[in-house]
């Protein structure tokens, strides 16, 4: 599967931690990332992760534009709801294509735990 990684800046310490728990079942799969939380879960956790931009630089838009051509399997996007965002609406148009194409999106570690645990259950 194709699995986007986005973490808002208060939540970069939760997603290398839950990539840190998953490590062994992210690591069978194509992993992508906006630039900066690309660049932590591949220093800080060891896996490979494909960059885009920085989301306020345009990261979010690029999977998003991967997404609507079908080259996206999951988004895992820890947002951080308390912090008014400058690329708000870039997030709301991801959030938007994703279940525009039905593809399953996780908006905060529960949901994001789920889905791990469905794809542990596919191996
Ligand atoms: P970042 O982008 O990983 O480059 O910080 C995330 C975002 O704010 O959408």
């Amino acid at each position: 599967m194709r699995i986007a990684l986005i973490a808002h800046d208060k939540k970069k310490e939760d997603i290398i931690d839950f990539a840190n728990r998953y490590k062994d079942t992210l690591m069978q799969h194509e992993l992508y990332g906006t630039g900066t939380t690309g660049k932590l879960i591949t220093e800080k956790v060891g896996l490979t992760v494909s960059r885009f931009l920085s989301g306020p630089l345009g990261g979010d838009q690029q999977i998003g534009a991967k997404l609507a051509q079908g080259e996206m399997d999951m988004i895992i996007f820890l947002r951080d709801p308390l912090t008014v965002q400058p690329h708000e609406p870039d997030i709301s148009a991801l959030l938007r294509l994703c279940d525009v194409h039905c593809v399953p999106l996780a908006t905060n570690l529960g949901t994001a735990e789920v889905l791990m645990r469905s794809l542990r259950n596919r191996e």
